[in-house]
Parts: structure tokens; sequence; C-alpha cells
């Protein structure tokens, strides 16, 4: 077997563990994921990232019933200090970046950059996860993938290849191509084709209007063509610039999440001349931190699913109960939804007709539980919060919001409810990887076929669909009725009279999960399918000349 490329992976957040706050949500936990993939597996990767002193944002509900957002400051001993420092010149001044080892990953090192050093310029940069606005949103990028190459060179790393998630570490490849063109004294062009082979991408947002952009005044302002020529970065990321754009041009191959996200992100952006490839790589879950040891032995050994499973429901319990001051019932079917609060995703969705879902409710047969946290910029996602919130206060014995949504409460969640729920508008739901770690716990999916739940779903056998994929004006409405037809008919009926048959599609779900939508399958499929597929020096030689 020939030897695996080295691949440094870049991105903004990380989620790691819960009480490392550099990770906001789904994206973080997925880089998170692959480096301890990587590492289970012995593969060659480092990780490159920023770490955040005030974290993402720590959300509670105020008073007035909305939620407010905390950023108290953290500290992490258990970090190594490489005595490396970079610099980056932001809005001409020279900011410096300090170089954090995280090894908690043995072989994978993953490296994180802190500009909060005394007299620096800048010191506040590295503050919040996705915080303020567009200056300094361009200003934490051009740390990360200027800062970030520069820090890998200062190590003495050597990469093989450079991976993109998502487009914010785009201005490393703007690094690479100044390198490029200093060293070997070559044309724009011709550096970019030649940095070109070593850069993959991963594309996440399945709305053009989610994927970043920035006028060009603003980035010649803030420093980041680095140097280069404007007329050429217009070239690659358009005009205004296009962060997804610009990845899709600097990679040889790019990928979606899912199997149906990898064909939306083809149709998006077919108009895009010279961009990547993009395959489908869907996305998996880390065994070792989302399936709980339990269950899954209950599985493995044929034991007792269903009392390993009530064992995880009555720990969620118990914690909702420490934090809420309520305490659910163990015999009643329990739906959770947990998400990051935006419109999309449709939350209350099952609140559409309360005189189906309100006698449910009252009569015991159903309880929900909600979690969620809207970006602090974000009002429509705090109405949302707000909401659920209202709810739980009007149906205090069924209904309850768990706040601060985090790793904690996902884990938490995806382990001891019976039904996850996940009605998202198609087809604006990349992945979804919240469902993968339910499925692996035998814990019910009940969603719409969108993210990868068209490729697990199998209808009444290891969970339900709702709907059957439709997407139109009526979607909402349609979607809601399909809702309640299968929690009435199917859902319902099977958990309090057919308890045998709920045991035989728990053990589905965990068969149907465990290994298909593991991060060990999503790691092999990164090296086998994007990272030893590198082009040849001449082909991409032939390209550039034509
Ligand atoms: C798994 C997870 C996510 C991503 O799940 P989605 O299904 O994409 O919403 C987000 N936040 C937390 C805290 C998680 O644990």
């Amino acid at each position: 077997m020939s030897k695996k490329p080295l691949c440094a992976y870049f991105c903004m957040e990380y989620g790691l563990d819960p009480s490392f706050k550099i990770y906001s949500g789904g994206l973080g936990i997925l880089a998170g994921d692959i480096l301890k993939a990587a590492h289970d597996l012995e593969m060659p990767m480092v990780g490159v990232g920023i770490l955040w002193r005030q974290g993402y944002d720590r959300q509670v509900i105020h008073e007035n019933g909305r939620p407010m957002d905390c950023f108290p400051e953290y500290r992490y001993d258990f970090l190594k200090d490489t005595g490396v420092e970079v610099s980056v010149e932001i809005r001409g001044r020279e900011v410096r970046a300090k170089v954090w080892l995280c090894d908690c990953f043995g072989n994978v090192p993953l490296y994180l950059l802190d500009t909060n050093l005394p007299d620096n310029n800048d010191s506040l940069l590295t503050g919040q996860l996705y915080g303020w606005f567009n200056e300094e949103r361009i200003a934490q990028e051009m740390i990360l993938g200027i800062g970030g190459i520069r820090a890998l060179e200062a190590l003495h790393m050597k990469p093989d290849l450079y991976h993109f998630n998502d487009s914010h570490p785009a201005f490393a490849g703007l690094e690479l191509i100044r390198r490029e063109m200093e060293k070997d004294g070559i044309t724009f062009q011709e550096a970019r084709e030649s940095v070109r082979r070593s850069i993959v991408f991963t594309t996440h947002t399945p709305v053009e209007a989610g994927n970043e952009v920035h006028s060009h005044d603003l980035l010649q302002y803030m420093g980041a063509y680095n140097g280069l020529d404007k007329e050429d970065i217009i070239d690659l990321g358009g005009d205004p610039f296009n962060m997804t754009v610009a990845s899709l041009r600097m990679s040889y191959m790019a990928n979606g999440v899912a199997q149906l996200h990898g064909e939306t992100a083809r149709k998006m952006w077919a108009k895009v001349e010279d961009a990547a490839p993009i395959l489908a790589i869907t996305n998996g879950v880390h065994n070792g931190t989302w399936q709980d040891a339990q269950v899954y032995s209950a599985y493995r050994e044929e034991g007792d699913l269903m009392a390993a499973h009530g064992e995880a429901k009555r720990k969620m319990i118990d914690e909702i109960e420490r934090r809420n001051g309520v305490r659910l019932k163990e015999d009643v079917l329990t739906i959770g939804f947990a998400r990051r609060a935006a419109p999309y995703k449709r939350g209350n969705l099952i609140f559409g007709r309360m005189e189906v879902v309100e006698p449910l409710l009252k009569e015991g047969k159903l309880q929900i539980i909600f979690s969620g946290k809207a970006h602090p910029n974000d009002l429509t996602g705090k109405d949302i919060v707000a909401e659920y919130y209202a709810m739980s206060q009007k149906y205090p014995e069924s209904i309850v919001f768990v706040q601060d949504y985090d790793m904690t409460v996902g884990a938490l969640l995806t382990r001891g409810c019976d039904v996850w729920l996940n009605n998202p508008r198609r087809p604006m739901e990349a992945s979804g990887t919240s469902g993968m770690k339910a499925a692996m716990n035998g814990v019910l999916n009940l969603s719409v076929l969108d993210g990868w739940w068209p490729e697990g779903c199998e209808h009444g056998a290891n969970g339900w669909q709702i709907g059957d994929g439709y997407e139109g004006e009526d979607q909402d409405e349609l979607d809601r009725e399909s809702l309640y037809k299968v929690l009435l008919t199917e859902v319902i009926p099977t958990y309090y009279e057919d308890k045998e048959k709920w045991a035989k599609m728990m053990r589905a779900s965990i068969s149907m999960a465990t290994d298909r939508f593991s991060a060990a399958r999503m790691v092999h499929e990164y090296y086998d399918l994007m990272y030893s597929q590198k082009p040849e020096e001449n082909t991409a030689e032939k390209k550039a000349s034509k």
C-alpha cells in the first residue's frame, strides 16, 4: 500500500470536547470528529485553527423570556506553547499570533493561533468565534489562512496537501500562491495552477445567499490581497469576492457532505468556470464520542437494548430535572429537536395545528425536548429560541427547553430521546449529523428526506420519513400534515402497542448507522477519493498553458 499523504486540515472551529469552547456547531463538530478518526486510524493529518478566547456564545434565557448572550473568557492549561509566533499584516499593521499545540490526539497535532498577546495590534481578534462584523471576520480569516500557512512553515511541517473545511480558510490559498510566485519567479496564473494541485475543499452551504462574499474595497483595505494584484483576485473569486467560488477555483477537488448535497452543490456552482469537480462524501460522526457504550454493547451482544436505552433516557431526564427543575416521565414517548435556531429548520412545524398536538401533550402521550442557540446577531433566530421557551412555559409537564445547546446537551439528547425529529425545508440541510448520532444510539429518526437521511432511511424499518422529498410552495403545509400522519398512525402506535417492533427498529437503526455513518468511513473516503487523487504535475501544466 502506498504511503498516505500528510493533510493539513484548516477549519475555523473544532468541536473536540464540551469544555474546549472553540466551536459553534455542526461544522466544528465535524472537524473535531475528523481529527479524532484520523487519530484512531493513524492517518497522517495536522489540524490548523484558532484559539477562541471567548468561544462562540453562552446563551441563557433572560427573565423576559428571551435569549441573552454571555462571553466568558476561557483558559486552557493543557495547551502547549510551541514558542512559535507568526505575523500577518492586517489594515496596514503587523498583527502577531502565537501558536499553541493541542496534542490530545497523538499523531494528529492541532495548532491554534492566538492574537491575545501583550502589546499586540488587534489582540482581541481571536476573541469571539463568528463574532462582530465584516472587517473582523475577514481579519480572523486572514489569521487562520495566511497565519496558518506561516505557522506550519515555522513549525517545519511539510504537508502534501491542504484541506479547506468550508471557505473560511480561503486566504491560505493566497498565501500559498504568493510563496510560489516569490520562490520560482512565476506569474500568478502559473502559481495558481501549481498550488491547485495540493488543495481540496469541502463546501457546506446549500443556499447561495449563505456563502460568504466580500467587497473588493474592503478586502483591499484589510490587506487580504496579501500583496497580489486586484485583477488576479477578481479573476479568482469574482466581484464581489465569493469565498466559495475562490475555493472551488483553488482546489483540484471538492466535496459536498451528503449524496443529495453533492447534487445540490453541483447544480448551484455549475456556472462557475474552472471550478473543481464536486464529489459527495457523506459526513459521519465519531463513534467513540457519540455512541453510548452500554447501548452499543447491548446491540452487539444481543442484550437488552430497551433496558440500555432506558438507562440513557433516565440519565437525560435526571440532568434535565437538575437544570430545569422539571421531571419528564420515563414511559412517555419523547421527541428531541435540537438544532441551531434558524428559520429553515422549522422547529415550530409541529405546532402548526395545535388542535392535533395539544391533546397528545395533555393526555401524556408525548413529550418534546427542544434545545438550540441563535447567533448573537440573529434576531429572527432569537425569536425562535424565545418561542421554544414560551412553549415550555405553556406546557410545563410535556415540553422542555434546554438552554445553551452545546456538545454536552447534544450528546445527552441524541442518547436519551426516543425519536429524533428533523424537518428542515428541503434542500437546505447539507447533512445533519445529529441524526446520525441519534441513529447510532437506537434513537429513531423521524425526518424529511434531506441531508443524509435519504441514504439511511428505510421507512418503518429503521426510522420514518416525513413527506416524499417534495420541494415547492406548499412544502410547509404538506410536510406538517405528513409529520402528523406518521406520528399518529405509525410512531405513537408502535411505541405504545408494539414494543417488540420498536426494539427491532432500534436494532436496525444502530446497524444502519454504526459503520456507514461513522467518521472512520468518512476519513477513509477523504484519503481514498480526494487526498490520494492529487493530479500529476504535467496534466495541470497542460491546462495552465491552454
Ligand atoms: C451534532 C451537533 C450539531 C450538528 O447537528 P445538525 O444535525 O447538523 O444540526 C450541532 N451542534 C451540536 C451541539 C451537535 O452536537
